[in-house]
């Protein structure tokens, strides 16, 4: 089966946006089981989109363009497409009745141009955008006219990654299985893991994982900044249950190293481990400047578990919001395990709650010393078991640097977590 994808967007061409569609579809669809052939990024001219599906068409049985399904005069992919195939426009009543509930809702008029977006080629089945006004559109090809003897299906998506997103999950992925089932069974899992190098990981999975890997078990790494993924694909029949022995060796191997599954993440994972407990947490940073909190409030059901963040960026602010002693900040340094250790009990402290995590450091590029380079950070944990705190050297730019800093604390937190649990359990 070929499956091509056409980015439609003279951003893309001027590098305004990053076609993080190429990407996002394309691991869509890995996970799914099928494989993209092809992909090509195109201006939003008529004729660059009709080129690009005419060469598209006379290799594929699916092909995939995001982006131009807008109101504004350079969202055109709907009209070019549906002209290619001399079909005619119509106003499709639910999608029109809900780009008009989708501006009362917002207490705004409808532009008369937003209207254009109801607008869907004859035949074409029409995908409901839950976050947005342009629906997507599928065009079913009985008869490929650049590919004879073959069928086509067009999918049509929006560009707006919140709107696309959920669409191709909801909507695209269930139609792939009714027009394209696959021939056998697959299974796709991935395991996330934080702590480990990539190499690390593979070393301790190779020789374990050796007779599954024979036994027809495809292994993948995807090393991201604090993360890596260990992604496991089985084919055929007794799929499920190889993937099964495979990810029950893996655990064993990698044990707590794992976090998660999937979309899961640090912070989703541990307002959920708090919420279940209804425990609390707080927070004190320096060097990473609110990103801990920030990324706790990224979910939702936050506001049960975290109390507070203070940034503490200055001495006088350690000492007057989190009661860091004076003393220490003069004979260790404000980047200290004593301090960050302080700022710890005196966060937990004044937010009474469960944990606490204090974070202190040295992001550079400048304020490095010999005992403490560049990198150096400090993370403490207070909880009524006392006070634990860790020391990492992290060689990165200041953003990577405050990013890997926010996820060795919420490891450490989800570690001290889960050990509370078993000893209380
Ligand atoms: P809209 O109704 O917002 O105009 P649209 O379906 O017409 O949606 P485009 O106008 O092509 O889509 O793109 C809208 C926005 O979506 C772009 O400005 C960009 O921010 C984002 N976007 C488009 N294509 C991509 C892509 N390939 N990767 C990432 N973001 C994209
Ligand atoms: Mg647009």
């Amino acid at each position: 089966m070929n499956i091509e994808l056409i980015n439609t967007g003279s951003e893309l061409m001027l590098g305004r946006v990053l076609n993080t569609h190429q990407q996002w579809i394309c691991a869509q669809f890995a996970d799914l089981g099928y494989v993209v052939t092809r992909q090509i990024a195109v201006p939003d001219t008529g004729p660059a989109i009709q080129e690009a599906l005419r060469d598209s068409l006379t290799r594929a049985d699916l092909v995939v363009t995001t982006g131009g399904l807008g109101p504004t005069s350079d969202d055109l992919t709907r009209e070019f497409i549906a002209q290619m195939f001399g079909k005619k426009l119509f106003v499709d009543q639910s999608a029109l009745a809900h780009i008009e509930q989708f501006f009362a809702q917002r207490k705004r008029i409808a532009p008369e141009k937003t209207k254009v977006q109801a607008l869907v080629p004859e035949g074409a089945i029409v995908l409901q955008n839950a976050f947005g006004t342009a629906p997507g559109l599928v065009m079913q090809l009985d008869s490929n006219p650049f590919r004879s003897g073959h069928k086509a299906l067009i999918v049509m998506l929006p560009g707006p990654p919140r709107e696309l997103r959920p669409m191709f999950r909801d909507q695209v992925a269930p139609l792939l299985g009714k027009y394209f089932p696959r021939e056998s069974e697959f299974v796709c899992r991935t395991l996330k893991s934080t702590g480990l190098g990539e190499s690390y990981v593979e070393e301790k999975l190779e020789v374990p994982l050796e007779a599954l890997t024979k036994a027809g078990l495809e292994l993948g790494y995807c090393a991201r900044v604090g993360e890596v993924d260990v992604r496991i694909v089985t084919r055929g029949p007794g799929a499920v249950d190889l993937a099964n022995k495979a990810e029950a060796e893996i655990r064993e191997r990698l044990g707590s190293y794992i976090f998660g599954t999937g979309d899961d993440s640090l912070e989703k994972i541990i307002v959920q481990l708090l919420t279940d407990r209804k425990e609390t947490v707080s927070f004190a940073e320096s060097c990473t400047g609110g990103h801990i909190a920030n990324r706790i409030t990224n979910v939702s059901g936050a506001s049960a578990i975290f109390m507070a963040g203070f940034v503490t960026y200055s001495n006088e602010a350690k000492q007057r919001l989190l009661g860091v002693n004076p003393t220490t900040l003069e004979t260790c340094g404000a980047v200290s395990e004593l301090t960050a250790r302080e700022m710890a009990q005196g966060c937990r402290e004044r937010n009474q709650t469960d944990y606490a995590i204090a974070v202190t450091g040295i992001a550079g590029p400048t304020g490095g010393s010999e005992d403490k380079p560049v990198g150096t950070v400090f993370i403490a944990l207070a909880s009524a078991k006392g006070t634990f705190a860790e020391h990492h050297v992290n060689r990165y730019e200041r953003e990577t640097f405050k990013f890997v800093v926010s996820q060795q604390a919420l490891d450490l937190l989800r570690r001290k977590i889960l050990a509370t649990k078993q000893i209380a359990t």
